[in-house]
């Protein structure tokens, strides 16, 4: 959960002062970690999911459903329950978020290699929301946990329950809609990062999502809420606050390795496959009331998240700490790094010197151009050697689609990790479930048939901005690494295979073929979940997003205009609700009738 310590956050004037002595602290910090660790073997292959879940409260009798404030007193609760249940039957770990609306839930203990504890995942994911369900329905018949990824009336009208007050008034960003009172009370954390954020950035948030351009939507389409603010572009969706971006709720994966290296090599093999999942799960196509012509969420938070100057936003190669994973780590695929990225280079000669490969000391280099935008005042001045504060907190602010986590000094246990991170949340469990076991089994494809799937990162980057299109898992191509060198191919191609390549799902379903110690049921589970990503890369299925887009398109009360009613969003949560609860099929996301066993074994 990032770093959930005591004490106050540090003023951003106070940060300022201290900005050198901070960077002192935390590369001698990362060098200790790395004298410690770097030589660490055999770690057991760990991992565990991420996903963040969303209050809501349903008003029947007015067509409307509206975030709802309760994380604060849920957390607590959930807490206590989880300390509660016997050692054995501990299985879930809550942690706050950004926004009062949402919650985190982790599997409490990390999975392991066991190929049954792939079994468990989905029914983790559910005693999660089964838990959370239970104590909402205990107060009320109308509040629910979903899963979605941007509720699509974020900003909009009156949006929360309990009602708060929009105005810049009521907005240390000086925010139209996004007022103070959606950020999560229970850590001061939250708070100071939007604050420095802004502070250093010298502005508010400035977010412009294309507006998708249906036959009455009025052309120029101009956002009247701004219709007074210089930073508008005409037929885009404005957004001004950091908070638009952290109400955003996403799947994330984290995987242990067994050395240093694997870490490493993970982590560049893992690179190129960041867009392709994120296209797979690409789920927020409404922004604001608006439907938006791109399906999912990275790009804005990269936005909400930017505390470049406006002379740092000139500069080439200078992104948003917020952005696409800028560089591969080994020195073998140094030549792939085809965009320049600025680095500190006192930090990264001081690296080298003390035997850290040039590659992974680029790496470390850019994240040390960043400033740490939250320090917690009672770790300010580094009292022992025994902690890694500055480091890794600073690590935790960078916010790429990968993340390499080094072990930290005060956790023998704790090896090398890589984090994925790009991914929407998904509606149910059973498309979160997939889409991580599916990850999960292809990290154990790539270390054992050592996959080489990376490509230069301007072809990455360019995948990220198609993945970000309308319906590009039908659409769109994207750069793949295949016998014949990188081409153009498309989503079914690349998970369902060609003649040049063999398709990730097939590399998957000969691993498994391969493993001699999985059940049967486990093998049904895991090709279950092999299915769906191969039929929605197929477009026979389709992804959350073109989904949801099809039910406002199809909607009876929809006006062509690209907007999403109040009764339109209640009717598409009501729906959610039902669907993830399993109280209706819908066959354009999942197959009702998924393939038996015996059916499989003869394909
Ligand atoms: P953050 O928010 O910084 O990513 P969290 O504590 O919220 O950190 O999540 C950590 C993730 O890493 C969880 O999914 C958890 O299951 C997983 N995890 C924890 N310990 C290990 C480990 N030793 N190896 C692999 N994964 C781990
Ligand atoms: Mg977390
Ligand atoms: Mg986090
Ligand atoms: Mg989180
Ligand atoms: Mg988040
Ligand atoms: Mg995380």
């Amino acid at each position: 959960m990032g770093l959930l310590s005591e004490g106050h956050p540090l003023a951003w004037n106070e940060i300022k002062a201290a900005l050198e002595q901070l960077r002192t602290y935390g590369v001698d910090q990362l060098l200790r970690v790395y004298s410690k660790c770097k030589d660490r073997q055999r770690d057991s292959f760990t991992w565990g999911d991420e996903l963040e879940y969303t209050l809501v409260k349903f008003d029947h009798e007015n067509k409307k459903v509206q975030l709802l404030l309760k994380a604060h007193k849920l957390l607590p609760i959930l807490h206590e329950l989880n300390k509660k249940i016997d050692d054995g039957e501990c299985c879930i770990a809550w942690h706050p978020e950004a926004c009062d609306f949402v919650v985190e839930g982790v599997p409490f203990q990390p999975y392991g290699f066991l190929p049954s504890h792939l079994n468990t995942v989905e029914a983790n994911m559910r005693l999660r929301r089964e838990q959370v369900q239970k104590f909402l329905s205990e107060q009320s018949d109308n509040e629910f946990i979903l899963n979605i990824a941007a509720f699509p009336r974020y900003g909009q009208g009156e949006y929360t329950f309990p009602p708060v007050e929009c105005s810049p008034a009521h907005s240390t960003e000086k925010s139209l809609c996004f007022p103070d009172s959606l950020i999560s009370p229970i850590h001061p954390r939250t708070k100071s990062l939007s604050e420095n954020t802004n502070e250093r950035r010298g502005a508010k948030a400035s977010i412009n999502v294309p507006i998708y351009k249906d036959t009455c939507t009025p052309i120029p389409f101009r956002d009247e809420l701004f219709k007074d603010d210089p930073n508008i572009i005409d037929d885009h969706i404005h957004l001004d606050s950091t908070t638009a971006g952290w109400g955003c709720c996403c799947l994330q994966v984290t995987f242990q390795a067994e050395s240093c290296e694997e870490s490493l090599e993970l982590y560049d093999q893992l690179l190129p496959l960041c867009p392709i999942l994120l296209c797979l799960s690409a789920a927020c196509p409404i922004w604001r009331g608006y439907l938006s012509d791109i399906d999912c969420r990275w790009n804005i938070i990269s936005e909400a998240a930017d505390d470049r100057t406006a002379e740092e936003r000139k500069q080439k190669n200078l992104f948003s700490r917020y952005c696409s994973t800028p560089c591969y780590l080994t020195d073998k695929n140094k030549h792939l790094n085809d965009i320049k990225i600025p680095v500190c280079e006192t930090v990264v000669t001081k690296l080298i010197e003390e035997g850290m490969p040039e590659t992974l000391a680029n790496h470390f280099g850019h994240i040390f151009i960043r400033d740490p935008l939250v320090i917690m005042d009672r770790f300010l001045h580094p009292t022992d050697e025994t902690n890694s504060y500055h480091f890794e907190n600073l690590n935790s602010l960078v916010w790429n689609t990968l993340r390499l986590k080094p072990p930290p000094l005060d956790d023998d246990k704790m090896g090398w990790r890589v984090e994925f991170r790009p991914m929407d949340i998904q509606m149910t469990d059973f498309g979160n479930a997939a889409l991580t076991v599916f990850l999960a089994l292809m990290t154990r494809v790539i270390i054992t048939y050592g996959l080489n799937l990376t490509i230069p990162i301007s072809q990455v980057n360019e995948n990220m901005n198609r993945a970000h299109h309308r319906d590009s898992a039908r659409q769109e191509k994207f750069y793949f690494q295949s016998t014949t060198g990188v081409t153009e191919m498309c989503m079914n191609e690349i998970i369902n295979g060609t003649n040049d390549f063999r398709g990730l799902v097939p590399l998957v379903r000969q691993y498994i073929s391969e493993r001699e110690d999985i059940d049967a049921d486990t093998r049904y589970t895991i090709e279950q979940y092999l299915l769906l990503v191969s039929k929605r890369a197929a477009g026979t299925l389709l992804t959350n997003a073109s989904w949801i887009r099809q039910f406002v398109l199809s909607h009876p009360s929809y006006k062509q205009d690209s907007i999403v009613s109040e009764e339109i969003q209640y009717d598409l949560l009501k729906k959610i609700e039902q669907i993830s609860n399993g109280r209706e099929d819908c066959p354009q996301i999942k197959h009702p009738k998924m393939e038996t066993h015996t059916e499989l074994h003869a394909h």
